[in-house]
């Protein structure tokens, strides 16, 4: 099963994939899970991307693609993966496309959990309190941000996964367990 799951931040993407890891058995290849780890530990990556996270915006696509690219030659791809928080623009899903015909393989699906911008200010600054501040990027101010480019590079994936007959869209708003069932529906199985 090789997914992506596509939708602005806090919609519950990282809560989805990481139950869809247990439901398919495939890993779970989150950008900005890597990023902050490379951040965390002061790598090179992790020094040049640290300033751009922080204050919302996205990380260069030749740097992400080099991420996915490494990741997706691992053996634990081989069957499948759950791709979180990327591709965010076009140029990405570009890239990816590329990736996965040299590969021989194709795409599933492309989920969209749906969210209203104001819901997920909401379940942002939660999260925040709840992690006691382990995330520079989650404050109100940042997400904001982060909901700006989402609307301008990252929702035009929307139609360019739906040319390709890809994408289908469930409701971020409703109980997690409830968009795991639509997630699963819209697979089908
Ligand atoms: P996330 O955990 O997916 O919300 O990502 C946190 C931050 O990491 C984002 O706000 C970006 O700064 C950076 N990031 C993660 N994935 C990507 C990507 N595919 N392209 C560019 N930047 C990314």
């Amino acid at each position: 099963m090789r997914l992506i799951l596509l939708g602005p931040p806090g919609a519950g993407k990282g809560t989805q994939a990481k139950i869809l890891v247990e439901t398919y058995n495939i890993p779970q290849l989150s950008t900005g899970d890597i990023l902050r780890s490379a951040i965390a530990a002061q790598t090179p990556l992790g020094l040049e991307a640290k300033a751009v996270v922080d204050r919302g915006d996205l990380v260069s696509d030749a740097i992400v693609n080099g991420i996915v690219s490494e990741r997706l030659d691992a053996a634990d791809c081989k069957n499948g993966f759950v791709l979180d928080g990327f591709p965010r623009t076009i140029a990405q899903a570009e890239a990816l496309d590329a990736m996965l015909a040299d590969k021989g393989v194709a795409l599933d699906a492309v989920i969209e959990i749906k969210a209203d911008p104001d819901v997920l200010v909401q379940r942002v600054i939660n999260r925040a309190k709840e992690s006691g501040g382990a995330r520079a990027d989650d404050n109100e101010d940042v997400l904001r941000k982060r909901l700006v480019v989402y609307k301008e590079q990252t929702a035009p994936l929307v139609d360019y996964y739906t040319a390709k007959g890809l994408l289908k869209a469930v409701d971020g708003t409703a109980p997690v367990e409830q968009v795991t069932e639509a997630i699963k529906a819209a697979i089908g199985n």
